[in-house]
């Protein structure tokens, strides 16, 4: 893993988005719809590794329609966010936390590792090349997708032998459309996310597939998320289709379910823990049933709830609907302990309050 990191050639893109459309895209971005001018991209041959590192317009891909991936789902990815700080500059947050992920992700989806360092640069370059591309609208920040597939051509199942790793990115403001204080969540009865010995800590595009129909059932019920049990009992609350989940006690104690194999393991859940811990908080990292949440809200134990991810960073949970009924978390809006720790974080993030963690990875 000592190896240099590759250098990444450059090949400008000779038609540009004009500034005045890119202006007008930047002002109101949404979530993931809005590209910016380049990608990154590196080859992976079998004997040969890691080569061919390039920033190039971002364009369709050609793929032969044998390419595994388009079979076999053998695919990974990260989420990650480039800030500006209050000086200007640009900076990411834990990028070394995702790079150890994808690597972790790519041995469970039996996929090579790619460098840490490699990683690490293909989204320096990228973000340098395209930093005209910063959403203006107010907490705006640059979205980036680093991901990796079999681009091998051959329907036998295996281990492909040819990946590409890309990276994008995408200018966004909020993540969810209505903009309202605390989600809704579904409880899932009749899907599960992972099971034990499964890929549910792996970051693949899998884990999304399986996970549609039961967040369109959620929808058909009015909420705006799922919230997924453990597979063996159907009891245990694992976390929402792509966002870990905290309770907030009475006491004030926080707690989350652990890492048990099944459960992805979040850069904001691990940072959020830090935080609360270093505020002097208990943090527990214990199993929590359905019926013991549903209990602890109508006792009043539980007071406040929220989702955690980069994407849509901390997320009040509001209420929670199965075919049992429905309960509310507190007065059913945002709790002061969420956010706080959410205000903690985010100042951070944007270089308002000190990193004395070493979080805050400045691109120059
Ligand atoms: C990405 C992801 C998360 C959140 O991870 P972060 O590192 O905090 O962005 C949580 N759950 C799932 C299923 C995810 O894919």
């Amino acid at each position: 893993m000592a190896a240099a990191p590759l250098s990444f050639a450059l090949e400008r893109n000779a038609g540009p988005v004009a500034v005045a459309d890119r202006a007008k895209l930047l002002a109101d971005p949404g979530f993931g719809r809005v590209f910016t001018d380049h990608m990154a991209v590196v080859r992976y041959t079998e004997g040969k590794g890691w080569h061919d590192a390039r920033i190039t317009a971002r364009k369709p891909l050609m793929l032969d329609p044998a390419a595994a991936v388009l079979h076999y789902a053998q695919e990974i990815f990260e989420g990650l966010k480039a800030y500006k700080l209050a000086d200007g500059s640009f900076a990411m947050f834990r990028p070394d936390a995702n790079a150890r992920r994808f690597n972790a992700s790519a041995d469970r989806l039996a996929m090579p590792q790619i460098p840490e360092e490699t990683f690490l640069e293909s989204i320096r370059q990228l973000v340098r090349v395209d930093r005209d591309w910063f959403p203006t609208v107010e907490g705006g920040s640059l979205y980036i997708r680093p991901f990796m597939f079999a681009s091998e051509v051959f329907l036998g199942v295996k281990p492909s032998s040819e990946y590409l790793y890309i990276v994008i990115l995408s200018p966004v403001g909020g993540y969810f459309k209505s903009g309202a204080p605390a989600v809704s969540l579904w409880i899932s009865q009749n899907y599960t996310r992972a099971a034990p010995g499964g890929t549910g800590a792996a970051k693949c595009g899998g884990n999304y597939a399986s996970s549609l129909v039961a967040q369109a059932e959620a929808s058909k019920h009015g909420c705006d998320q799922v919230v997924f049990l453990d597979a063996a009992e159907h009891k245990w609350i694992e976390e929402l289709g792509g966002m870990n989940v905290f309770f907030v006690f009475e006491d004030g104690s926080i707690q989350t379910p652990p890492l048990s194999g099944t459960i992805l393991p979040g850069i904001t859940r691990d940072s959020l823990m830090t935080l609360a811990r270093a505020e002097g908080l208990t943090v527990r990292e214990q199993p929590y049933s359905i019926d013991q949440w549903r209990a602890d809200a109508k006792s009043g134990k539980v007071t406040e709830a929220f989702a955690c991810g980069t994407a849509a960073v901390v997320t009040p949970i509001g209420r929670v609907k199965s075919p049992e009924g429905e309960f509310v978390m507190g007065s059913g809006g945002p709790g002061q302990t969420t956010m706080r720790i959410k205000q903690k974080l985010v100042d951070i993030q944007r270089g308002v309050a000190p990193d004395t963690n070493g979080w805050v990875h400045k691109i120059d």
